[in-house]
């Protein structure tokens, strides 16, 4: 595989330092260390530059469902080619679209029937927000046009979706930009935003989101809701809430859409988050593995409640304006045809596989600076913390969590922090023993970061 690079592994590092501006990077400190360079991928591994193999535990930035060179894949792919690569759905159909259009109402949860395509998470999310808002317009509901959103959620680096996702730090220079959408705080029962223990508690802020969705809802199109809170550090809710906020939605007029864009597609070991309870929301947006990780392709499903205000004479102007160049690409609905078959047969096996997961990663907790592991399928997050009993964080500015990350690699594996949070996130087609290695990877790379940890916790403790 080394033989057919178009450069030496030199030349490749050295162009891309000199060319690529890598997404959420940090570049001046990406230019000042070796780069890695991915060459070739398979199964749940991938191969860098220098010939090295590593685990791919961010499943490629968590997309990827069954590894790579999926040998089914890869020929839908194929196949598909041989007939044509893309053609629009602006007015035209194409079959592997229809076909996947229809997969999708079979398997979501029951009542979602539309299913409108786009190319990555945060286009499903403007969609969702771009509908909802439409929706009321459409049947004159006026001033129906805030949506409610959750501290720390996460839902992609559009503006619309920047705008109900709002961050200091990821967002402060574009505040002009940014609409005011009311906030609610987030379920984080590890840090929880009343000071109360999920041991003792009776979600009192379940009943403080519904009292202010009850409160504005003359102004609400939309509450969104990510039921795993994921860049915000995997965060699982806790059982109910979602049902919470359905039944708060439907009685105050307001429309649900729940971001599933990075728990769905069997990331939490059900096919979709809403499962878990049995919910269905009147948006839901889909991305990532929906390819199984191979093509870009998003979706945003919604209830014939939704596409039905957007039916009426030409002169009503009631259509959604609103499209991609790549909307419904066949070569990516035909991945993603061919993933979700694959997919049927894994998911039976998935629950016991989250088990195994959980009970791996449980003796994480003994070492000194975790403070808190959390888990939702395959789906992890290792939050570290400088002091333990006061849950005291380490500064951002020493990126505790990349010290770890870093490490990991000397031991074969791949996988990002998100601040303090260490996320592992394989493949769902990980097999135990490849789960096991990947595990036991990132705890060498703990105890081997912990003389680093001692130093940056005196300093976030004495801060
Ligand atoms: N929503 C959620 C919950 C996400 O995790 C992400 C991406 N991490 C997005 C939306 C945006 O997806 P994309 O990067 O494909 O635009």
């Amino acid at each position: 595989m080394m033989d057919e690079l178009p450069a030496s592994p030199a030349k490749l590092k050295s162009w891309d330092q000199a060319c690529v501006w890598h997404p959420f990077t940090p570049m001046k400190q990406y230019q000042s260390r070796d780069p890695l360079i991915i060459v070739a991928g398979e199964g749940v591994k991938l191969l860098d530059s220098d010939g090295r193999w590593y685990y791919d535990g961010v499943s490629s930035l968590w997309l990827n469902v069954h590894g790579h060179r999926v040998p089914m894949i890869d020929r839908a792919i194929t196949e598909q080619l041989g007939r044509i690569a893309h053609s629009t759905l602006l007015g035209l159909g194409n079959v592997p679209s229809i076909m996947l259009a229809r997969r999708l109402v079979d398997l979501a949860p029951q009542g979602l029937t539309k299913v409108f395509y786009s190319e990555c998470g945060a286009s499903a999310v403007e969609i969702a927000l771009k509908l909802s808002i439409q929706y009321f317009a459409n049947l004159g509901r006026v001033g129906k046009t805030r949506i409610l959103g959750f501290t720390g959620n996460y839902h992609g680096d559009t503006l619309g979706a920047v705008g109900v996702a709002k961050d200091e730090l990821f967002h402060g220079p574009f505040m002009s930009l940014l609409p005011e959408h009311p906030r609610a705080a987030y379920p984080h029962c590890y840090r929880c935003p009343l000071g109360l223990a999920r041991d003792h508690c009776a979600m009192e802020c379940l009943a403080e989101v519904k009292k202010q969705i009850d409160a504005e809802a003359d102004h609400l199109a939309a509450v969104i809701f990510e039921p795993v809170e994921g860049a915000g550090g995997i965060i699982p809710a806790p059982e109910g809430f979602l049902t919470g906020l359905r039944e708060a939605c439907t009685k105050s007029d307001v429309l649900l859409i729940v971001d599933e864009v990075a728990t769905g597609i069997g990331r939490t070991a059900k096919l979709f988050a809403c499962e878990h309870e049995g919910v269905t929301p009147d948006l839901m947006c889909l991305g990532k593995g929906l390819t199984g990780g191979y093509l870009p392709l998003a979706a945003t499903l919604a209830t014939n409640q939704v596409f039905d205000a957007f039916l009426g004479e030409v002169e009503e102007r009631k259509t959604f304006f609103h499209g991609h160049s790549y909307t419904g690409n066949p070569l990516s609905c035909a991945a993603a045809l061919a993933s979700l078959d694959l997919l049927e047969d894994l998911l039976p096996a998935l629950p016991q596989q989250a088990t195994l997961y959980r009970d791996l990663l449980a003796p994480l907790s003994g070492h000194p600076f975790v403070g808190d592991i959390r888990t939702s399928g395959l789906m992890a997050g290792i939050e570290l913390v400088a002091e333990k009993a006061g849950r005291i964080p380490f500064r951002y500015r020493d990126r505790a969590g990349y010290v770890v990350t870093e490490l990991a690699r000397e031991f074969g594996l791949i996988n990002r922090p998100i601040g303090n949070v260490v996320i592992l996130m394989p493949p769902l087609a990980s097999s135990d023993a490849e789960l096991e290695e990947m595990v036991a990877a990132l705890r060498m790379a703990f105890d081997r970061a912990t003389p680093a940890l001692e130093v940056l916790a005196r300093r976030a403790v004495r801060s």
